[in-house]
């Protein structure tokens, strides 16, 4: 096996363990930052290393479009070409295909869509999925399934969620190299009894680990919760469990409790972007007037680069000025946010607290 899992503790639900990849072993729960076109949005690899980030994400429909797997490949794969060390996840391609809406068509085959760079005509299928993962070289695959709007009706989520095993299937097939772990994705939309059938055909299958997809697609957090109350339980624990695209504190604290290992979401470097940033007690829009006069760092107490160095108050000059280096120091508080935030969340599994962490944060934090 390329990748293992082996649990280390297990908290009223929640579960820390370690993660052994081809680029090092990484400790969990944890959290992904997501570099879109491999790279972390205004963040060298250095930086990331340096706030104690362990796998990163990367898109394989965007590397697919730009610049191709061919170069990457040619430039010895895509840990040498962005100069990052660690591991790398790769995603499918899948929920970005399908993100296109209209520009898409599915078949049994695969899926036929217009590229949103130029509205040339591509076809993304499991086995293509596999190759361009293959030629990447992350140290992670996801198999290519198909993420469902939210809400989507019974026989469609059926219809759909069979497919997904199928593709699973397939990508198993075409999958071969040993440099390469290939995690299969958990679908099923908002419904307990197909949720429970993916799982049952993903488990069959023996895949390194678990996405679990099709969350965090506009439903409410109660019913994602619920969902994944009904999910995790058929999964096996010798592997990891992957919620994918979810990032804000709350649902991380609520995923863990729920046996969830891995995260990723683009939501820390994008609402810093905005001038948003995270802290234990909510959000800190720190663009706003509030904070002219501000000359507390972001979040007091709070050990990074920007917070040990910069006021609220600059930070917000910088953000009414447009200068680019605002963009920067929101993105490194935010992503050092979540990343200690998941290191102290394993830390109170291991030391068996984690019940009094969860209540500790709901005390706490307040969802703007
Ligand atoms: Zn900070």
């Amino acid at each position: 096996m390329v990748i293992t899992y082996e649990l280390q503790a297990e908290c009223d639900g929640a579960r820390a363990g370690l993660l052994r990849t081809p680029h090092g072993t990484f400790k969990t729960p944890m959290f992904m930052p997501v570099g879109t076109q491999a790279t972390v949005k205004t963040l060298t690899p250095e930086e990331l290393y340096d706030m104690g980030a362990q796998v990163i994400l990367s898109n394989t429909y965007h590397l697919f479009l730009r610049p191709g797997e061919d170069l990457v490949k040619e430039a010895g794969g895509l840990h040498r070409f962005m100069n990052w060390k660690q591991a790398i996840l790769t995603d499918s391609g899948g929920f970005q295909v399908f993100s296109l809406g209209q520009m898409r068509k599915i078949k049994e085959e695969g899926v036929t869509f217009r590229s949103h760079l130029d509205g040339s005509k591509k076809f993304l299928s499991p086995e293509v999925s596999m190759d361009i993962q293959m030629a990447l070289n992350s140290d992670i695959a996801m198999a290519f399934d198909e993420c469902i709007p939210y809400p989507s009706d019974y026989e469609y989520t059926l219809l759909s969620t069979e497919r997904t095993s199928r593709w699973a299937r397939r990508c198993l097939d075409h999958h071969h190299t040993d440099t390469q772990g290939l995690f299969g994705i958990v679908q099923g939309g908002m419904y307990k009894d197909l949720r429970k059938k993916s799982c049952e055909d993903l488990v069959d299958m023996d895949f390194d680990g678990y996405g679990i997809g099709g969350l965090s697609v506009g439903e409410s957090k109660d019913i994602m919760y619920d969902v994944l109350d009904n999910t995790t339980q058929y999964l096996p624990e010798n592997k990891a469990r992957y919620l994918m695209g979810v990032g804000t504190p709350d649902c991380l604290v609520e995923g863990v409790a729920r046996g969830v290992d891995m995260f990723d979401c683009v939501f820390p470097t994008r609402v810093a972007r905005n001038g948003m940033a995270m802290t234990h007690t909510g959000r800190l829009t720190v663009k706003n007037a509030t904070y002219a006069r501000d000359f507390r760092p972001i979040e007091e107490g709070c050990q990074c680069y920007t917070c040990r160095n910069y006021t609220r108050a600059y930070i917000r000059h910088l953000f009414k000025a447009e200068e680019l280096l605002a963009y920067r120091l929101v993105s490194i508080h935010n992503l050092y946010f979540l990343l200690s935030f998941m290191r102290d969340m394993r830390q109170s599994i291991l030391n068996g607290t984690f019940r009094e962490f969860r209540q500790d944060f709901w005390k706490r934090y307040q969802d703007a």
